[in-house]
C-alpha cells in the first residue's frame, strides 16, 4: 500500500449528504480524497478523523 495515496471513503447514500465512513459531506474531503461504492476499498478511518497509523 502507498501511505500517501489518497484516503477512499465510502459514498453517502441515497438520501444522505454525508459518508457513510466518517459523516463529512464530500465538500469537507481533501481534494485528494476519493470516494467509493466499494466497501472494499475504502481506506478511510470509520471511527474518527486523521488517526495515526
Ligand atoms: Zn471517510
Amino acid at each position: 500500500m502507498d501511505e500517501s495515496a489518497e484516503v477512499v471513503h465510502q459514498c453517502p447514500a441515497d438520501g444522505s449528504g454525508v459518508t457513510p465512513c466518517c459523516a463529512r459531506t464530500p465538500f469537507e474531503l481533501p481534494r485528494t480524497d476519493r470516494m467509493t461504492t466499494d466497501s472494499a476499498r475504502i481506506t478511510c478511518n470509520r471511527n474518527g478523523p486523521e488517526e495515526q497509523r
